[in-house]
């Protein structure tokens, strides 16, 4: 299904989309985007800057595209921009490449949050460029351009979030560049995208950085002894709580209101299960958990459908 839907997309589509496309920030989304994009010979060229000079460096040792030493030069005629930077240094870049950015072309991002980052980027931005938000649903715990891999995105829901006036030809031509890596493509309001990654990525990631902490300050649980059983579910929390500190400082600080709502509502839901286990009410319990289970196959059904 989703293959069909691309190729026919591909097809109206002159082949390579774009004449060059530009990468700020060669981090694991963005050397991962430009493995891939590589791979797929979407586009003809592919520029890159980096603000560290030792990931630049990396990047062109790498041979992921045409290393820039300015991020003038990378932006300059490129038809398509991805911005692949932390969230808090969405307005920075925006400055940084609005004078050089070539009429009509399209900018778009991939940071974890956009109702913040489509504030932080628009204002600075020529009113002749297009900016359509985009966020890939894709990552790992790692960082720089040495942890990207050209198969990150496939099978991966990437989110784009056009504004409400936003050019249609924009938003299918950078819904095929994510098709053409695998990606699939699902359109939301940014106010919409940042709620459901509030409850679905933002908090996880909360949960795990406060429990990975909470056991780390025991003293009582020793260090071998964490590791030793980390089997029980603790192993998925230090992964995720391993993930870039960076990132998710910036995601937290821009995703504030949604993060504190759930938060809230998630609170409200731990007092719950902490008063069924301090009074010792076991059908509270085992109906919540019999309730979490059925939600746990509804997803996997849903996702087997959609696959
Ligand atoms: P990363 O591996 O840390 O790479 C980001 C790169 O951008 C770093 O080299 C960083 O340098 C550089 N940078 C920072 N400010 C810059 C500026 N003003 N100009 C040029 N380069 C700059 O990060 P990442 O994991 O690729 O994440 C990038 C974006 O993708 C974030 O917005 C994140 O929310 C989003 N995202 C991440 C994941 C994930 O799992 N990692 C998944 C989906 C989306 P410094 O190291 O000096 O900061």
């Amino acid at each position: 299904m989703f293959e069909s839907i691309y190729e026919t997309m591909i097809t109206k589509l002159p082949t390579p989309i774009f004449d060059k496309l530009a990468i700020i920030g060669i981090g694991l989304i963005g050397s991962s985007l430009a493995r891939a994009l590589r791979t797929a010979g979407v586009v003809r060229q592919i520029s890159l800057y980096d603000m560290r000079e030792d990931v630049r460096v990396r990047a062109s040792e790498l041979q992921l595209g045409e290393v820039c030493g300015d991020i003038g030069t990378a932006v300059q005629n490129a038809d398509c921009v991805i911005v692949c930077v932390p969230v808090g240094a969405s307005e920075a870049v925006a400055k940084a490449i609005a004078p050089h950015l070539k009429a009509g072309a399209l900018v778009s991002d991939v940071g974890s949050v956009k109702g913040a980052v489509e504030k932080l980027m628009r204002p600075h931005l020529p009113q002749n460029v297009e900016f359509i938000g985009g966020h890939p649903v894709a990552g790992t715990e790692y960082s720089g351009p040495d942890a990207g891999f050209a198969t990150l995105f496939e099978g991966r829901w990437s989110i784009l979030t056009p504004p409400e006036n936003a050019n249609q030809d924009y938003v299918n031509i950078l819904k095929v560049l994510w098709e053409s890596v695998g990606a699939k493509v699902e359109l939301m309001t940014t106010e919409h995208h940042d709620l459901v990654l509030a409850i679905t990525s933002h908090l996880p990631h909360l949960i795990a950085y406060t429990t990975v902490g909470t056991a780390d300050n025991l003293a009582k649980v020793t260090e071998s002894e964490v590791i030793q059983y980390s089997a029980g579910g603790f192993r998925d929390f230090t992964r995720l709580a391993a993930s870039d500190p960076t990132m998710w400082r910036d995601v937290f600080l821009h995703n504030k209101d949604a993060v504190l709502e759930m938060l809230g509502r998630f609170s409200e839901d731990l007092s719950a299960l902490q008063r069924a286990i301090r009074y010792g009410e076991g059908d509270v319990l085992f109906d919540h958990f019999t309730h979490t289970r059925a939600i746990r196959r509804s997803i996997v059904q849903v996702e087997s459908v959609k696959e």
